[in-house]
């Protein structure tokens, strides 16, 4: 088609996890045209996994930033509800748009419903045109040399990393025309996306900054500081030592080529160590997603099968104390309640609380992820259900069944002076480095001083790490034996 042609057409820009205006393909491909319905669908389709709260707390403001930014280009975005079909059916013949475009979902259930979709549409006389999603790389494609998908990480990073021709991101459009229509927009208020009881969205607002730019600040500022040291204090929740960028990835608000275009740009800081460090976590997300697109029931069954059998314990108690933050292992209650407060986790503490979970407490990887899909502000299709299985042990190139973390240690491992616990944990924060991470080995006049009544001010730990961790491992031998 030339351009001629293209800019006498009318163009529908469906925004799904693509909250950007820059790197965004389809975007750039509408602002070609003469006129640009930009539109974002409350989708009701049975086939896409609902989002948890604290995503819906985050697109709404991320659909605020969105639709400021194209409000600025020109061209207002349009909320709507329902099944995609029919919305993009009647918001083109409203608008006389004749041609469609996305940027495609990688993979799930969702990316599923999108080909039906575009074949549908275009059935109907509709032009679609789809654009490769925000990937380094394209799941269908990549293989192992007997053509299988990957199902271990260093293999499939090597392999990706060697074949990678990092792309210039795409700069955002200039100006947008907008249609000549009376196209009523939904209001996003309605949506109730926020807390509409108890507002416990407070940390959140105070800690983040959703959006496009809100994504850019915080790159910015990680090249600029944050990631100097990366390679060594990553794994330390005591410190800012990590991107924060996953709520942003999570909602397509910045790019991987983006943020690997950053890194060539921004040489100032951070050794050679730490950069490659962090593009493989990066890698670790496209492992993930590359995971998702050949297992699309990740969230709901076992990556390994010889796990569909094993002896898991139904405890809502145990499973509430782990919720809350009051198992008395302060690391882990740490962490749970850093997401409670903040809609985030540190990884390294995701780890511990994962394995506390899965292997102290025995509840199934299923019960954590679907705590995390609630709560997390990055809570995303592909990284949340591989890494509680990876944890779990029944995941892709997982850890081994028998590592259980023993949360003392690694609280005094990753949280040496217990800064962490003390900042999420303050009914224990008086007691002495010594003890911050097993109160009950306190003399009692130590707890006396600190204000601590173990069982009353602060729970003593619902299980003893000895113990559980035998009956584990006894639970554990039966998938063991099979191997
Ligand atoms: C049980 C469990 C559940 C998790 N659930 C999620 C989830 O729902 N969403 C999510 O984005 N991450 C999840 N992770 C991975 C990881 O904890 C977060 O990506 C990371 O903590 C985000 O912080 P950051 O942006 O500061 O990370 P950084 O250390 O700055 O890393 C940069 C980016 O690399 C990616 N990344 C880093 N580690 C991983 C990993 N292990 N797997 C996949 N991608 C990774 C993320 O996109 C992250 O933003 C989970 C990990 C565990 C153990």
């Amino acid at each position: 088609m030339t351009n001629a042609a293209k800019s006498k057409e009318t163009v529908l820009v469906w925004f799904r996890e693509d909250f950007r205006t820059a790197d965004n393909a389809a975007l750039t491909e509408a602002a070609g045209h003469d006129a640009v319905v930009p539109l974002y669908i409350r989708e009701m389709h049975p086939r896409t996994r609902k989002r948890g709260a604290a995503r819906n707390w985050w697109l709404h403001q991320s659909l605020e930033d969105l639709a400021a930014s194209l409000k600025r280009l020109g061209a207002p975005l349009i909320l709507a509800t329902g099944d995609p079909y029919v919305v993009l059916g009647d918001i083109a013949r409203q608008s006389g748009a004749t041609v469609i475009v996305w940027n495609d979902r990688p993979a799930g259930p969702d990316s599923e419903t999108d080909r039906d979709l575009a074949e549908r549409l275009l059935q109907d006389g509709l032009e679609v045109r789809t654009f490769p999603g925000a990937l380094l790389h394209d799941p269908d494609k990549l293989q192992t040399g007997s053509g299988n998908f990957y199902k271990v990480f260093t293999p499939f990073w090597r392999a990706l990393e060697s074949s990678l021709q990092e792309r210039d991101p795409l700069p955002a459009p200039g100006k947008l025309s907008p249609a000549n229509t009376d196209l009523e927009s939904e209001s996003l208020s309605d949506w109730k996306l926020l807390p509409s009881g108890p507002d416990w969205a407070g940390g959140l607002r105070h800690t983040w900054t959703p959006g496009e730019s809100g994504a850019r600040e915080r790159l910015d500022a990680f090249l600029s500081e944050g990631i100097s040291g990366y390679a060594h204090k990553r794994d330390r929740p005591d410190g800012d030592h990590t991107s924060c960028l996953s709520p942003h990835l999570a909602a397509g608000e910045i790019t991987p080529a983006q943020i690997f275009r950053a890194m060539r740009d921004n040489t100032g800081t951070g050794s050679n160590e730490d950069r490659a460090v962090f593009r493989k976590e990066i890698g670790w997300r496209e492992f993930c997603w590359h995971l998702l697109a050949h297992r699309p029931k990740l969230d709901s069954e076992n990556f390994d099968g010889r796990f569909d059998d094993f002896p898991w314990i139904a405890d809502s108690g145990d499973l509430s104390a782990w919720k809350t933050g009051m198992t008395g292992y302060p690391i882990v209650d740490a962490g749970m309640r850093q997401l409670w407060q903040t809609g985030w986790m540190h990884n390294r503490v995701r780890m511990i609380v994962a394995s506390f979970l899965t292997k102290h407490l025995l509840i199934h990887w299923s019960e954590g992820e679907r705590w995390f899909w609630d709560t997390l502000v990055d809570a995303d299709p592909a990284n949340n259900p591989a890494n509680w299985q990876w944890v779990a042990g029944c995941g892709a190139d997982a850890a081994p069944y028998f590592r259980i973390f023993n949360p003392i240690i690694q609280g005094e491992k990753f949280d040496p002076e217990g800064a962490y616990v003390r900042t999420y944990v303050p009914e224990i924060a008086d007691l002495p480095d010594k003890y911050i991470h097993h109160p009950w080995d306190a003399p009692e006049e130590t707890l006396d001083e600190a204000g601590i009544e173990l069982g009353r001010t602060y729970p003593k730990p619902i299980v003893d790490h000895k113990d559980a961790r035998e009956r584990a491992l006894s639970a554990f031998s039966t998938i063991k034996e099979d191997a």
